[in-house]
């Protein structure tokens, strides 16, 4: 998550414990909590066994400059190449770029529903050259996941990414042809970096404001950015509860 404020419910619901000093090191202006999270698991035949996950959650800390959260693709990108630089012990077998967004009405987004990306892209990067305007757009997969979905009664779409909280013209016409069903500030970011390294990305993205319902982001943010990190909780906890004691392809 880029913002504590997502990350601290998860954090106290989960009992992670804060890392001192963060497992990413300075510079890099990190908060980072780690812990083990339980569930038990059945297979086939319903004998159900004890498994566990370890669990890292990197949040981007804050800017030194003006003392707010730092959020948006940059803080994003550099976090998770660093996490996945730096956690080798055990090594990263997925990240899951966690944190709140505004929903599309019109793809059936309502006030703290949680989304399971299928897939990312940027609608901010407008580059009108040969190849680069694919590159701008930096369309992407999530990692297949429609079974912990499901599960896990969660809905389903692309995330659409941009270093703003609000929108213009050009960037709906992008979402829109992309099918965005949310719009966010990092993902794009987290993926960028996973790419790099190889490593897959789920995203859960749980729903503050309503893009297409005309009322500024920042009010209907703010008004339910409790509500929503709550649902990113539990969303979160399902999740990890989920991937316990399965492969990554499980
Ligand atoms: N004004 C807020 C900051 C909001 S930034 C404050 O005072 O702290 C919003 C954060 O939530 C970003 O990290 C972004 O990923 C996510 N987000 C929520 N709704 C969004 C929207 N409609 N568009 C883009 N990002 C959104």
């Amino acid at each position: 998550p880029a913002m504590e404020a997502e990350a601290l419910p998860v954090i106290s619901g989960l009992g992670l414990k804060r890392d001192s000093p963060p497992s990413l090191p300075p510079p890099a202006p990190a908060t980072t909590f780690s812990g083990r999270v339980s569930s038990s698991s059945s297979d086939d035949k319903g004998n159900s066994s004890p498994s566990s996950v370890e669990v890292s959650v990197v949040c981007s800390g804050k800017c030194k400059v003006h003392g707010v959260d730092n959020i948006g693709t940059v803080p994003a990108a550099l976090m998770t190449y660093l996490a996945l630089s730096e956690l080798r012990d055990p090594r990263v077998d997925l990240v899951i770029s966690a944190g709140t967004a505004g929903g599309f009405a019109a793809r059936g987004a309502a006030i703290g529903d949680v989304f399971c990306a299928t897939a990312f892209a940027n609608h901010d990067r407008r580059i009108p050259l040969a190849k680069f305007d694919d590159y701008g757009t930096w369309r992407s997969d999530a990692h297949p996941a429609p079974r912990m979905a499901a599960a896990l009664g969660l809905k389903s779409g692309p995330v659409s990414t941009g270093n703003s909280l609000d929108w213009h013209d050009l960037d709906m016409a992008s979402m829109s042809s992309g099918g965005a069903a949310v719009k966010d500030m990092e993902a794009s970011g987290v993926a960028w970096a996973c790419s790099l390294h190889g490593v897959p990305l789920l995203a859960l993205k749980s729903v503050t404001d309503i893009v297409d319902g005309g009322k500024p982001a920042e009010e209907e943010f703010l008004a339910n950015l409790a509500t929503a990190s709550e649902a990113l909780h539990v969303a979160l906890r399902g999740a990890l509860e989920f991937v316990a004691g399965k492969g990554v392809d499980e």
